[in-house]
């Protein structure tokens, strides 16, 4: 897509720091990283939410995160990352190029999980997860 960034990074149009690229997949460093390190993995196809992403893609792109985040690990000396992607404008998404942000952690760094973005468990009754299950698994079907 024309005026997507991430597609004219992965064109080239735009420079990046390029640290993995395979057939499908393409990873570099986040312009603004919230740790050194910070690298974002994307699909070379344009899509913009994982749901719209085809089987190949996802594959690819999946693959591509199992490569890249023990590597950032590595380079960077760090004891975990926190993998995420803001899936969708409402989460957050200011890309619509679907893409997985893996940020190094480390032991102590004070950020918390992923569960910091919210203020706790919300109050679901058992009825409710049962029937919201249902809803899941037929959505799948
Ligand atoms: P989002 O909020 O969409 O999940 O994250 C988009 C990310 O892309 C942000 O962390 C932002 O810093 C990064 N980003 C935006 N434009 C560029 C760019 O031109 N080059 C690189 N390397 N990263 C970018
Ligand atoms: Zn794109």
């Amino acid at each position: 897509m024309e005026d997507c960034i991430f597609c004219q990074i992965v064109a080239g149009d735009i420079p990046s720091r390029t640290v993995y690229e395979d057939e499908h997949a393409f990873a570099f460093l986040d312009v603004n990283p919230l740790a050194p390190g910070h690298t974002l993995v994307i699909p070379k196809s344009h899509h913009e939410t994982l749901g719209e992403l085809p089987d190949e893609g996802s594959a690819a792109l999946a693959a591509a995160v199992h490569e890249v985040a023990p590597a950032v690990e590595a380079a960077m000396d760090a004891d975990a990352t926190t993998v995420a992607c803001n899936n969708g404008e409402a989460a957050g998404q200011e890309v619509p190029h679907v893409h997985y942000h893996v940020v190094p952690r480390y032991e102590g760094d004070g950020y918390g999980p992923i569960h910091a973005l919210f203020d706790g468990p919300t109050d679901v009754s058992d009825d409710e997860l049962d029937d919201i299950a249902d809803d899941i698994g037929a959505a799948l079907d």
